[in-house]
């Protein structure tokens, strides 16, 4: 291990001092202004929302695909209230209709792929039913995953660095990497577990390790995602949603073998993502101002054994 190999690299200076909730409203505002006038009155359709969120919330320029359309759903109905959700389970689809809204606004697939295909499916029992629930209490099913995170900065990796307490950190140039006071990995996970009320931490390193550069990056990461941002920043942790026990946690646990400093902590993806998808809820707030806006967070898939409290 050489010192030299991991000294950080400074980071580009921040244009001044921003505050979280600034920087969050000032991209929030100017998007909104950016919206069509008919998007500023009350909405009454479902399809009144889905046009506003089109038009305050772009796709990246150039875009020529999207995951990002109506999954399951007729928009030309009257709006009776929203949800913004992770992943629309079965558990959040029996809450939608409970709390009698029929707008659900969510980040990942309906139907467990990346894109909502369905054509290995046909037949399927369980995307039958799940299909047929959400025809029968016509609910609508919007998918915004790619204009959440086309959104300057991406809404969901800010609403994670927000949620624990690092906004005023959060420097746009390098939207990646968050710089913090030496801070053990055991408080920081502690942290975590708590802000994010996350049931569920793994992680890989020494918690007595001090960390001052983080890699945060909410969802999925693959290794060839992760490696790059390694290479250039050299940050200690990765705060991840998920990442593959074959591949990037096998190079981070060898690191750790070979003596380097360094940690990953993996929250589980919905934990991660959640934040933004949240933050969302608030968003709408101001395209649907009259509107029931409810948040429903997805939890945790998997149940763990033996359980943490014993039972
Ligand atoms: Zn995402």
């Amino acid at each position: 291990m050489s010192a030299v190999r991991f000294r950080p690299k400074p980071l580009p200076q921040q244009n001044g001092a921003l505050t979280s909730s600034g920087r969050r409203f000032a991209w929030c505002r100017r998007r909104q202004f950016a919206a069509p006038r008919a998007s500023r009155l009350a909405p009454r359709t479902v399809a009144d929302v889905l046009r506003a969120i089109e038009a305050a919330m772009p796709l990246r320029a150039g875009t020529t695909t999207t995951v990002d359309r109506i999954i399951v759903g007729n928009a030309e109905v009257p709006l009776t209230g929203i949800i913004t959700t992770m992943f629309p389970t079965m558990g959040v689809l029996r809450e939608a209709v409970a709390r009698r809204a029929n707008l659900l606004v969510v980040h990942e697939p309906t139907f467990y792929q990346a894109s909502d295909d369905v054509s290995a499916l046909d037949g399927d029992p369980v995307y039958a039913e799940k299909r047929a629930f959400i025809e029968r209490h016509g609910l609508v099913i919007f998918r915004n995953h790619d204009r959440i995170h086309a959104c300057d900065p991406d809404g969901v990796r800010f609403g994670i660095v927000e949620a624990l307490g690092w906004g005023a950190a959060f420097n746009p140039t390098v939207p990646r990497i968050v710089d913090i006071a030496p801070t053990s990995l055991g408080d920081i996970m502690a942290m975590v577990a708590q802000r994010l009320d996350a049931p569920n931490l793994h992680y890989i390193g020494d918690p007595t390790m001090l960390v001052r550069r983080m890699h945060i990056s909410p969802g999925y990461n693959s290794f060839r995602s992760v490696l790059p941002v390694w290479r250039e920043h050299n940050p200690d942790l990765l705060i991840a949603g998920e990442i593959f026990e074959w591949e990037a946690a096998e190079y981070f646990r060898d690191a750790v073998a070979l003596g380097h400093r360094k940690a990953v902590l993996f929250t589980g993806h919905s934990v991660s993502e959640e934040p933004g998808s949240a933050w969302m809820a608030t968003w709408l707030k101001a395209i649907a101002p009259t509107t029931p806006i409810h948040h429903i967070p997805r939890g945790e898939p998997v149940a763990r054994f033996p359980s943490a409290s014993g039972r």
